[in-house]
């Protein structure tokens, strides 16, 4: 059975500090939600698309 959630690391578009983050697969094929920084605070928002195996694309930006 695939896994309905995986975390995910990208860079923090504020501060450049490595954020993870926790992926809902089941939550949709493409995802947009904001979250924070765990570092800076600052809200980033983040665009993903899900695929077989897991994330296929990823952008995080500045909100
Ligand atoms: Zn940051």
């Amino acid at each position: 059975m695939a896994p309905v959630e995986g975390e995910y690391a990208f860079e923090c578009p504020y501060c450049s500090a490595e954020v993870s983050i926790a992926v809902d697969y089941s939550a949709g094929r493409r995802q947009a939600f904001t979250c924070d920084c765990e570092v800076c605070c600052r809200p980033i928002a983040i665009r993903l698309e899900v695929g077989q195996g897991g994330v296929t694309s990823f952008e995080a930006e500045q909100e």
